[in-house]
């Protein structure tokens, strides 16, 4: 017999649930956690074997401070407050983190304004310890690092984003949520209270009945909301490549280093991030994709290593000889189109009763996930 699906928690009642999240991603493991610490018990439905699979393992694992983001938008209000707690959340649980710093760094004079109003902007959003650091300060920051001037971001940092997924994941099961794994939400269905919601799974399939349905399922969120009849919305797909450098390259940088980003801030501009080992890779880069290419494996085209070099040299001279090797890619689940202007995170009740869609959750999703997750919880405390 082929074996079903795999259920972690609790087994409840399908039949009658209070609220079912679809997609265990970050976004979704950090509601049902929240859910369960108030009292809850939200049921999350993956269709990988295990969580965190998709945009969530595949990103710079970087944590914001939330310089970028226009004032007010629930991007910047939630990443600023995202990030404190997320730095709470790694220091309770051991889960491994560094509070590295970024420097956002102008190349030229010609930079310098859009570096001042990144600077006024990032201030006004609340982010704490801000510097701004000359040519000098700058060179003796990081010598390897070739910049008129810079803004220092010392609350930025990086996160495992596996171990902070595996950590969600026990926290939210031991207060009282249950992960169904393996099961692909087919069908849902509104009905005169509540939703039915068709699961598919390697045994067979099942119909399970909640009374709320949280659509935080990334990259499919659009098509969750749309067999419920809600086409409100799109997501258009863009791919962001990653190139890895030799350790030669990474040697004496210790900060995150960023060009400035592009003013519709499709991408933060390709740039130098670190893992937990120490590991540099440049990226991501932008290519909007057609939703087609999400069903099959993508590749990093190796011919796009010079671009990636010309981008990095422009602050790391350095890098002119460095030879770059094709590493991983992530795909943002941008409602944002291809020349379209920002976009926030949608984060609202659907027309149709009893769907509340997280959707468009790109960077800063992974620094931002506890704070979506308290915002979410409170919307639908009724
Ligand atoms: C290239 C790149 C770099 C990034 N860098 C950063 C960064 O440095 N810092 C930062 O803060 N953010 C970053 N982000 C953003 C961050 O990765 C995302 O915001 C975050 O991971 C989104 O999490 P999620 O849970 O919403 O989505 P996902 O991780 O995509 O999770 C959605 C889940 O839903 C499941 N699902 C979908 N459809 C179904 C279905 N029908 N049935 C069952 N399950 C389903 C999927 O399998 C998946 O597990 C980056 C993103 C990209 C692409």
């Amino acid at each position: 017999m082929r074996s079903s699906f795999t259920l972690r928690g609790q087994a409840r009642d399908r039949s009658r649930l209070d609220v079912a999240i679809v997609g265990a991603g970050v976004v979704g493991l950090a509601i049902a956690r929240e859910l369960a610490n108030r009292g809850r018990e939200p049921l999350l439905i993956e269709r990988h074997p295990a969580v965190g699979r998709e945009t969530t393992s595949r990103n710079s694992g970087v944590i914001h401070a939330g310089l970028y983001y226009p004032t007010g938008s629930l991007k910047a209000r939630l990443c600023v407050r995202g990030r404190r707690l997320l730095y709470e959340l790694c220091e309770a649980h051991n889960i491994p983190h560094r509070r590295l710093g970024k420097l956002v760094v102008a190349a030229n004079e010609t930079e310098l304004p859009a570096l001042e109003s990144l600077m006024a902007r990032a201030r006004k959003n609340g982010v704490e310890q801000l510097q701004a650091v000359d040519k000098a300060q700058l060179a003796r920051l990081e010598p390897r690092v070739a910049g008129t001037a810079a803004l220092l971001s010392p609350v930025s940092g990086i996160v495992d984003p596996h171990e902070l997924c595996k950590a969600l994941e026990a926290d939210a099961i031991r207060a009282g949520a249950t992960l169904m794994a393996r099961c692909d939400v087919m069908t849902v269905e509104a009905m005169s209270r509540g939703l039915a919601v068709e699961v598919s799974h390697p045994a067979g399939s099942e119909t399970l009945i909640c009374e709320r349905l949280i659509n935080a399922a990334g990259l499919w969120a659009d098509r969750i909301a749309k067999a419920a009849g809600d086409d409100s919305f799109a997501v258009h797909p863009c791919k962001g490549d990653y190139f890895s450098a030799p350790a030669s390259a990474a040697r004496g940088i210790s900060r995150l280093i960023y060009p400035l980003p592009d003013q519709k801030l499709v991408g933060l501009g390709v740039h130098v991030t670190f893992d937990l080992a120490g590991r540099m890779r440049l990226g991501p880069d932008t290519e909007y994709i057609a939703r087609e290419q999400l069903d099959r494996p993508l590749d990093v085209d190796p011919a796009k290593e010079a671009r990636f070099r010309d981008a990095a040299r422009r602050l790391l001279p350095h890098m002119r000889d460095v030879s770059l090797q094709p590493d991983s890619y992530g795909i943002r689940p941008k409602l944002q189109p291809y020349g379209g202007e920002f976009h926030d995170f949608l984060l609202a009740p659907s027309s149709v009763r009893g769907l509340y869609n997280v959707a468009g959750i790109e960077s800063p999703g992974l620094t931002a996930a506890l704070a979506i997750a308290e915002y979410v919880a409170d919307e639908i405390a009724d």
